[in-house]
């Protein structure tokens, strides 16, 4: 179906680009000219593939999938698209013949950031596979015009600077000023709802082409607008000012990411998010929906809705009342309707990240909704006996109301949707047996594996053929190999490539000299207390002690590496940080370690730079509390290029272990049961740290300032943190962490040894595509099928 894409064809339409679409010339032409006419010349390619998507779609006259989600971290989309459209080496000898630099073109583009981490990014990978897989969707968020904040370290503490993505053109992007639906807020209802204000939702769609371009579904994010542009009247009484207020308050709507990831804003602006989005995109389905003339009753046929997490959850209400208020259904036809179309998915187990929403604020902001969510809770009440109620302490319950009103409910890993069922959700697991089931999350093997691992991209396609890419399964195909020695000496190769590409990174970005021998050992995710980025630079401490102890001895090179931010209220989170870079500071001029022990944290970790390290990668640090993290996604990526991991039985680890096998990977810590039991134990903390020689020592040395030497009381409350409140028992797995990594680096020095574990890893590692999860779901909650015809 694709066509081979000829360099010079592609070399004239950049041109033309450049001058026609740019008004540039080759002699003024910046980096960001080139990166644009590049981009154009290869969006043009994608428009048919896109249109013929949509015709099929239509003719199908099936179901189409809508997923809805706050966030799509989706990073760079450049080499996206020219990888999907098979374009790489046209697009790579175009730029070269004139004269330019394939990868810096690329890598120019700035991320699109609308998402804070692992939820957002699924979201792009859940993208990426149903258009790889040929199913219609439509992804519905939010065009934020500042996305995640950029983190920038000053004396080592996090400073946010505001993110400002769409200040240079956004290529992919279509703008349809004529698609735009009013959402409303507040008011009252008298019998029909008269809201107080009004704002427009403006629709932007990007194309999001599949694997060989067989397919494009459409990414359609809505804009805020006033629905008056400028209040004259202001402006004529000469109050310059307030005509532009009504203008100002619309676009707060989408202006900026809530950059809190797992703690709950309750912020009246955040709910006007919610349903602002959530609202705009149900109408435009019901609106698509009867432009093909069914009969509003069959809306279930036609339609499937997943809400990502409970933030869209205003979804249900919302249906209900399109459906009730504007078309005419009867209230209890309406919200069975909404049921058959309406999935959710659990996220997060943390109490503190659970959506609830002041019942004063919603019944100002939602007036009719917080009517129909009655009417919905009275109706689950009477017809099941549950006493679980979704409006219940002076506040409407957003986790209670999506479950209610989803026919199926989801966690994202073994693990967490076996403990959703026995926690947040137990009782209302008991009312509904059979609405809770499990689809693990996975990652796109092409941005994961195929554009990020050029080297190991290119030795998997000569070994096993090129049909991993869109068929990970396929990697298993690698298996016998790992007996080889000539294939393993090729695939440590690869990884050595990536650690030098990384080390001249690093070399740009610091001053440090890093050894691309030494194990690379990376901990990379939102810094928090339950991944437990403290107990790695604690163990770090240790590890560092013990080598000044015994300074001749045979030890193991490190560089750990640490990315992340921290959400801009977290002050626990941003104390973490300062103290790794005050650690670091301290470790890395140490010259008695110098060679064998470096700490690095390069500032604003996001997907592009997720893409550098983790090829690069020896070891992955997966050491969450076990039972804290849902499913982790950081981990596949690791696996899946060939890094071990180090972790605790939580979230996917647990199944990552299961398939790549015990034998390589590093288990350390209590299980999620041991935890709960062991937080009852009276004063476990003060326990394990006196019991931990080495443990009382670091915390000492910390207390002491011997990492902040102008400021000793600096990390005070921290230190006290372990010993007063150690939620995370970061103090109980702490030994076991040290000892499992002597293991590691006992293994690593046996490079035969290594290479094989590396290497099984990515060959067992295939069931985490997105690709697979995605078939999960099309068959277990949608019944949508591909309609691609893979002739
Ligand atoms: C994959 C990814 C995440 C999720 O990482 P976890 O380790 O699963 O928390 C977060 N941020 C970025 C940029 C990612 O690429």
């Amino acid at each position: 179906m694709t066509k081979t894409i000829a360099s010079e064809d592609l070399q004239f339409n950049i041109l033309r680009h450049l001058k026609k679409s740019l008004g540039k010339d080759t002699a003024n032409a910046t980096l960001y000219d080139w990166r644009t006419s590049l981009s154009l010349a290869l969006r043009d390619l994608v428009v048919d593939p896109w249109f013929q998507s949509t015709r099929k779609t239509y003719e199908a006259a099936g179901k189409r999938v809508y997923y809805l989600s706050m966030e799509f971290l989706i990073g760079r989309l450049l080499e996206d698209v020219a990888v999907n459209l098979g374009a790489e080496s046209a697009s790579r000898a175009a730029l070269e013949s004139l004269g330019l630099d394939y990868d810096e073109v690329v890598h120019d583009e700035p991320d699109a950031a609308l998402g804070n981490g692992g939820l957002g990014r699924l979201a792009a990978c859940f993208l990426d596979s149903l258009s790889t897989l040929g199913i219609p969707a439509y992804g519905y968020g939010i065009r934020y015009e500042h996305g995640l904040f950029e983190q920038h370290f000053e004396n080592g503490r996090q400073i946010e600077v505001a993110e400002g993505w769409l200040s240079q053109r956004h290529t992919w992007e279509f703008e349809r000023p004529e698609v735009n639906y009013p959402v409303g807020f507040g008011g009252h209802v008298n019998g029909t709802w008269e809201p107080a204000e009004t704002v427009i939702a403006n629709a932007y769609d990007t194309p999001i082409l599949g694997w060989k371009a067989r397919w494009a579904n459409t990414l359609r994010l809505w804009s805020a607008k006033p629905t008056v542009l400028f209040d004259l009247g202001s402006f004529n009484r000469g109050d310059l000012v307030g005509a532009v207020v009504p203008e100002a308050l619309a676009r707060a709507i989408s202006r900026v990411l809530y950059p809190d990831d797992t703690t709950e804003a309750g912020k009246e602006l955040r709910l006007k998010q919610e349903y602002f989005f959530t609202s705009a995109s149900l109408q435009d389905i019901v609106r698509r929906f009867k432009s093909e003339g069914f009969d509003i009753e069959t809306l279930p046929d036609h339609v499937a809705i997943q809400l990502n997490d409970t933030h869209p959850a205003i979804a249900g209400p919302e249906l209900v009342r399109l459906l009730v208020d504007e078309n005419g259904v009867e209230m209890k036809t309406a919200i069975d309707i909404a049921k058959a179309c309406l999935a959710y998915t659990n996220h997060t187990l943390l109490p503190e990240a659970l959506e609830r929403w002041d019942l004063g604020l919603f019944a100002r902001t939602l007036p009719r909704h917080l009517h129909i969510i009655e009417i919905i809770e009275e109706e689950h009440l009477a017809a099941t006996g549950s006493h679980v109620r979704i409006i219940e302490d002076h506040s409407v319950k957003m986790g209670e109301l999506a479950f209610v009103m989803a026919h199926r409910v989801n966690g994202v890993s073994a693990l967490h949707s076996e403990l959703v069922k026995k926690t947040v959700f137990h009782d209302l697991n008991q009312t509904y047996p059979d609405r809770i089931i499990n689809q693990t999350n996975g990652v796109t093997p092409r941005r994961w594996l195929y554009s990020c691992n050029p080297p190991l991209r290119s030795l998997i396609s000569e070994t096993i053929g090129e049909g991993w890419v869109d068929d990970l399964e396929q990697l298993s195909r690698l298996e016998p190999h790992c007996a080889d020695s000539g294939f393993l000496d090729a695939f440590m190769a690869a990884k050595r490539a990536n650690k030098e590409r990384l080390a001249c990174w690093f070399s740009d970005k610091t001053d440090l000299q890093i050894d691309p021998s030494a194990m690379f050992d990376v901990q990379i995710k939102r810094i928090h207390e339950y991944k437990r980025q403290f107990m790695n630079i604690l163990e770090t401490i240790a590890h560092w002690n013990e080598i000044r102890d015994n300074p001749n001895g045979e030890w193991t090179p490190r560089l750990k590496i640490f990315g992340g931010k921290a959400a801009p209220g977290y002050v626990v989170a941003k104390e973490i940080i300062h103290l790794i870079n005050d650690v670091a500071k301290v470790i890395n001029a140490d010259p008695v370690t110098q060679d064998r022990l470096k700490v690095v944290y390069p500032p604003n970790y996001n997907v592009s730079m997720a893409e550098i390290l983790i090829p690069a990668a020896d070891l992955s640090e997966q050491i969450s509390t076990a039972g804290k993290e849902a499913s982790g996604t950081g981990n596949m990526k690791f696996a899946l290029n060939g890094a071990l991991t180090i972790g605790t039985l939580d979230g996917a680890n647990v199944e990552i272990r299961e398939r790549v096998g015990a034998e390589n990977f590093f288990l350390f810590g209590l299980t999620a049961e041991e935890v709960v039991e062991r937080r009852n134990q009276h004063d476990y903390s003060r326990a394990a740290i006196a019991a931990s020689p080495r443990l009382t020592r670091v915390l000492n040395q910390i207390a002491d300032g011997l990492f902040s030497p102008g400021d000793p009381g600096r990390y005070h409350g921290l230190v006290r943190l372990l010993h007063e409140h150690d939620y995370f028992l970061v103090t109980c797995d702490f030994d076991d962490y040290f000892d499992t990594q002597r293991q590691v680096d006992s293994a690593f020095v046996d490079h035969a040894r290594w290479a094989r574990m590396a290497a099984l890893n990515t060959a067992r590692s295939g069931w985490f595509s997105s690709d697979r999860t995605i078939r999960g779901y099309a068959e277990d909650i949608w019944n949508s099928s591909s309609l691609l015809d893979r002739s």
